[in-house]
């Protein structure tokens, strides 16, 4: 008979990296793989402590074992630093994990590891998995168009001396273009691109390459998105298996937060009307200044909609005066959703989102129209899936200050619950997501296949 499988999975440590993941292993385990799922220290501990009692229970049942690794950060004076962040993790990460699988494989005879999967932007790590000879799997938090593009581009594009071979800028009027049915790329649609921070944009540009040269050395790699999404990007990348979306089961569990959700909106949900809530989200990274919050604040005002708002804790802003008061019938602020099940909501009637990965395949399973709001990273090219190849979403546009006034604001609101189409293609997109899962569907064949392959 064959050993049980053993998969160790490595999320880089970021919000929207560890809970697609945790995603996966979720039905990895379903399917009686064993799983280890190592974060690194501090995330670790803040995923423990985030969890609620039913995810306590869930994460019991499922076997899978959490586990940490140092990142090497301990009494570094600034810790938030990107480029300290990720020598630290490149340097310590892999022989701690060599190590852990070691401790794992000699007190388990029998359940020895048999396959690391790695977040395509920890692509070094599989070098660990060569050591012990076991597949070396990739996951892919982010959609199929940006690595396809890395792909198919970027060396021809530096070799041409395009791309700045070492911060990935292309000039102004550049746009690249990998096929007539995938949206390009201008400078601000790069997923490195960091305007006014060179060294960021430096760490992000090697990340990118790094996802690159994952994709060009793995066994397989998974992506949290479904072939029919994107046809032409997925079929770009040689060994790509779309096993997407994850957070299909409106119910599934939901632990790997970093903060405590906030159950109470749900119950709140319950008491709204169908379709008529604007739920607002920026994920786990959105900051803003003073004066955007204030417009935002003011723009959900205006809209005279209830509205459901994710201020995440310790942003250190004020509400513009009056607005608490005012809109206290009709809003809930929270500091952290229970995302998937928000959207999954009845009431919901549309998403103003930041447009992250995670945060789309969610919008989409939901079936809810976007109001697009990217601010960073792969955001500002997913909105041109979201307005212009999915048709459902509208842009909140920017003035020539770079804020997104009250006015643009309401009218986009009231633009979108007025149109009736939006709503459909999200309603078509959502049917097709949920084809993809079921029996006999593109992803879900994918996974099947994948489970089998890493089984026997
Ligand atoms: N999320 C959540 N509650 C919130 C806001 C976000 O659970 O109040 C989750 C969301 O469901 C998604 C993840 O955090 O799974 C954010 O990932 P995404 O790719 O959308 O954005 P990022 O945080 O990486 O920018």
């Amino acid at each position: 008979m064959a050993k049980r499988p053993h998969i160790v999975a490595v999320p880089y440590p970021a919000q929207g990296h560890v809970k697609p993941l945790l995603s996966l292993s979720y039905k990895l385990a379903a399917h009686g793989i064993k799983v280890t799922f190592v974060n690194t220290k501090m995330i670790h501990e803040r995923v423990i402590s985030s969890l609620l009692d039913d995810d306590k229970e869930a994460l019991e049942q499922s076997g899978i074992k959490l586990e940490s690794v140092d990142d090497g950060l301990e009494g570094e004076k600034n810790p938030f630093d990107a480029e300290i962040f990720t020598q630290a993790i490149r340097r310590m990460m892999p022989t701690q994990l060599r190590d852990l699988i070691e401790r794992i494989n000699i007190c388990n005879k029998d359940e020895q590891v048999t396959c690391v999967i790695a977040d395509a932007t920890l692509g070094w790590i599989l070098e660990v998995a060569e050591i012990f000879g076991v597949e070396k799997v990739g996951f892919l938090p982010f959609g199929p168009a940006g690595l396809a593009m890395f792909i198919t581009c970027i060396p021809k594009l530096i070799e041409d001396g395009i791309m700045d071979s070492i911060t990935g800028s292309i000039p102004e009027n550049e746009q690249i273009r990998i096929s007539k049915d995938i949206p390009s790329w201008s400078n601000r649609d790069l997923m490195w691109t960091s305007p006014g921070d060179e060294k960021l944009q430096k760490v992000f540009f090697e990340c990118c390459l790094t996802v690159k040269e994952t994709a060009e050395n793995v066994d397989l790699l998974l992506c949290n998105t479904f072939y029919e999404l994107d046809i032409f990007a997925s079929n770009l990348i040689p060994k790509m298996m779309p096993i997407g979306p994850l957070q299909i089961e409106r119910n599934s569990p939901s632990s790997g937060n970093f903060w405590v959700e906030d159950t109470s909106c749900l119950s709140w949900l319950d008491s709204q009307l169908p379709a008529s809530v604007i739920y607002v989200s920026f994920g786990s990274t959105g900051v803003f200044n003073q004066e955007q919050f204030n417009e935002l604040a003011l723009g959900l005002e205006l809209s005279r909609k209830p509205f459901l708002w994710v201020v995440r804790e310790g942003i250190n802003l004020n509400y513009p005066e009056g607005f608490i008061e005012n809109v206290t019938h009709r809003g809930k602020i929270v500091h952290w959703a229970p995302q998937r099940r928000v959207l999954g909501h009845p009431a919901i009637g549309c998403f103003l989102s930041h447009c992250g990965w995670n945060s789309i395949m969610e919008g989409l399973i939901s079936g809810v129209p976007f109001l697009c709001w990217p601010y960073f990273a792969d955001q500002w090219h997913n909105q041109k899936y979201i307005c212009d190849i999915w048709k459902c979403g509208l842009r909140v546009n920017c003035d020539e200050n770079g804020i997104r006034s009250r006015h643009e604001i309401n009218m986009k609101i009231q633009k979108l619950f007025s149109d009736s189409i939006m709503k459909v293609n999200a309603l078509k997109l959502k049917d097709l997501a949920e084809e993809s899962v079921s029996k006999g569907g593109s992803s879900y064949m994918n996974l099947d296949k994948f489970i089998n392959h890493i089984k026997y």
